[in-house]
């Protein structure tokens, strides 16, 4: 098929990003000062607690198990699951630091946090992910109402930052969303596939039919967010879809998109 060569400008922007955390340079997380020219945006005790959240993840859903829970490339989170993604890569579990970092990247001033973590997340994954079928980079959207409100997507900037390390081409128009769902916390798995049923919708252009997506959010909790987005690529013709978050989460009470304050 053919390519769809296309700059973003994640580089630059990431670079902007930076800047503002360098001057003056502190812990991402906990503001602790760092060496006057950092080479990690965490202290060193906020990259160790990181690197414990980093381990074995099932290489379909991304939930966090150690190779003995894995059978048949599933997991006990995924063996009765059906998702219309292939595979899932999360950078780490949505616990403590992460969490925290997370949370802080919704809000309106986060973002350079994103271009921090999808940096992180590229420089332990970029083997792997070359190895993937890829034609597109897209995020899983915000309804545009949350988007104004935040003033930028959180998964958009982890999608950029993705494509331009993995030199794909970044689409974020081939995938929408129809409806505003409210906070998704409080509800069931059943009652959050409901939610989400109707809420996505994609439009693949002629290029891009037959292509293997590559679907990127920044927290995956049921998954099912995903799968619904993963739904709508595959009836629009995409061949595939693989997915990559930031963070996964565990159990029903947490949200595939952690609630924040208005
Ligand atoms: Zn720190
Ligand atoms: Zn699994």
């Amino acid at each position: 098929m053919n390519q769809l060569p296309r700059r973003t400008n994640a580089a630059r922007r990431l670079f902007a990003g930076l800047l503002d955390l360098v001057y003056p340079p502190v812990c991402l997380h906990c503001s602790t000062p760092l060496d006057a020219a950092p080479s990690d945006a965490c202290c060193d005790a906020c990259l160790q607690l990181l690197q414990e959240l980093l381990g074995e993840k099932c290489p379909r859903c991304a939930a966090p198990a150690p190779p003995y829970t894995l059978s048949n490339d599933e997991c006990r989170y995924c063996e009765d699951e059906s998702y219309a993604f292939t595979r899932a890569i999360a950078w780490g579990a949505y616990q403590s630091v992460l969490r925290d970092l997370v949370l802080k990247m919704k809000h309106g001033t986060g973002e350079p946090i994103g271009y921090h973590l999808a940096a992180m997340l590229l420089s332990q994954y970029r083997p792997e992910l070359l190895k993937w079928p890829i034609d597109a980079i897209v995020p899983v959207p915000l309804h545009w109402t949350r988007r104004l409100w935040r003033g930028y997507n959180q998964a958009a900037v982890v999608a950029q930052v993705l494509a331009e390390g993995l030199g794909k081409p970044y689409r974020p128009r081939c995938l929408w969303r129809r409806l505003a769902t409210p906070p998704q916390m409080t509800l069931s798995a059943e009652d959050r596939r409901r939610n989400l049923r109707d809420a996505f919708a994609a439009r693949l252009p002629h290029p891009l039919q037959g292509a293997c997506i590559l679907l990127v959010d920044d927290v995956m909790t049921t998954g099912s967010t995903a799968d619904f987005c993963a739904r709508s690529l595959l009836a629009a013709g995409a061949r595939e879809v693989s997915v990559v978050v930031l963070a996964r989460a565990l159990g029903e009470s947490a949200t595939d998109s952690p609630p924040r304050k208005p």
